[in-house]
């Protein structure tokens, strides 16, 4: 699409860019217009001031804010586990097991029903305001189902992470470091040139610390970036690993220690965050009726904290960044606008990413109008669609 867009009359515009008018680190503005070109944000100014511009869209009032960054989901595989979650919300515990049952039905299937499901849930994902998502592997876990997973992954987004380490196959289940050995070797070969991440689900039934730091350091040599999940099901030393690799996230911490959340704030840096991010997905708490992580003590600690899906078809099967959000405020001591800049902001810093999750001239144009006059509705008008309008690089996805 060529030519100019004026977003105008935007009651509250949130910029993420700290000083920026009021709210602190959201930095909103009133009576605002952003004036979009060739697919970035041109220039930001009150309405009244707006150039002229060859399309535009009333807001009405309504506010915007940057597009949701889902940096955490598992949109590569085939089937679904429904029955799974009937059984847990019968009362059956979640022990991540059941990963392997989607390991069967994602290898049986045909790129092409690879493709169909990724495309889908990020179309999704799109209505919902998720203008950058993270895709994983993680369900082929062979050299050949690995590598098509992420060709497909990189299809749809940059920021594809390899999980080879999400589970041992039931093939290697007598002689895991095999397993590891054929995921720092052949499989990492054939993955790393579709990756940017290297990710691994350090727990107990997956990866012990020692092969997970194996692992991460394998892809680091050549030239992975770090992140991986940890302390879900229970304390561990996921975090401490993270922190000790210098990843760019950590996700989950739901089970930390005191000495977990030092840890974190040991790695801050002058910008008043963390370089270590910690990455709550609180649709997987919700889907397997476990407890909640507390953001409380990771912000007053200073660690920046991020808020993602885990989108994924076991544990967390929502690609609703506004769903989380509300869990976020409700269930987690976040402040709503603590919420919205996690799952936008924080989601960039979590994938290091400093062009996206604000709005500021020379950012994509990456944006979403709600139905709603202010930020605050996400959280307190929860399972209700307030999204009017996402542009992504400057181009409407919803409706004209
Ligand atoms: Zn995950």
């Amino acid at each position: 699409m060529t030519g100019s867009l004026l977003v105008d009359n935007i009651g509250e515009l949130v910029t993420n860019v700290a000083g920026e008018g009021e709210g602190g680190p959201l930095g909103i503005r009133h009576h605002a217009a952003v004036l979009v070109e060739a697919g970035r944000v041109a220039w930001i100014g009150p309405t009244r001031y707006a150039p002229a511009a060859d399309r535009r869209i009333d807001a009405e009032g309504a506010a915007v804010l940057p597009g949701f960054v889902d940096s955490h989901a598992h949109l590569v595989f085939a089937g679904d586990r429904a029955a799974e979650f009937a059984a847990r919300m019968s009362g059956q515990p979640y022990t991540g097991g059941g990963i392997r049952t989607t390991v069967g039905a994602t290898r049986a299937a045909s790129d092409d029903e690879l493709r169909a499901t990724v495309r889908r849930l990020r179309v999704e994902a799109m209505r919902q305001g998720t203008t950058t998502i993270e895709i994983k592997s993680g369900y082929g876990l062979t050299v050949a189902d690995e590598a098509r997973s992420l060709r497909i992954a990189t299809e749809f987004t940059e920021e594809t992470t390899f999980l080879g380490a999400h589970v041992v196959p039931a093939e290697y289940a007598d002689r895991p470091d095999d397993y590891v050995g054929m995921v720092c070797g052949p499989m990492l070969a054939a993955a790393a040139p579709y990756a940017r991440w290297i990710d691994v689900f350090c727990e107990r039934g997956a990866f012990d610390v020692d092969h997970a730091r194996a692992i991460l350091a394998c892809g680091q040599a050549v030239g992975l970036g770090v992140r991986l999940h940890a302390n879900q099901l229970g304390p561990g030393p996921g975090v401490q690993l993270g922190v000790e690799l210098g990843a760019a996230s950590v996700d989950h911490c739901t089970h930390l220690t005191d000495a977990d959340i030092e840890a974190l704030a040991s790695t801050a840096t002058e910008d008043g965050g963390t370089a270590t991010v910690a990455t709550l997905l609180p649709g997987a708490e919700f889907s397997t009726r476990s407890p909640y992580p507390d953001a409380r003590r990771l912000l007053d600690a200073g660690v920046t904290v991020a808020l993602a899906t885990d989108c994924n078809p076991g544990s967390s099967y929502t690609s609703s960044m506004p769903f989380c959000l509300a869990l976020a405020v409700r269930e987690m001591r976040m402040t709503p606008a603590e919420a919205v800049w996690a799952a936008t902001a924080g989601g960039a810093a979590a994938l290091r990413r400093d062009d996206i999750g604000r709005l500021r001239p020379g950012a994509p144009a990456d944006l979403m109008i709600l139905d709603a006059p202010s930020h605050l509705h996400l959280a307190y008008r929860p399972g209700v669609p307030l999204i009017r309008q996402v542009l992504h690089n400057g181009v409407p996805q919803c409706r004209p």
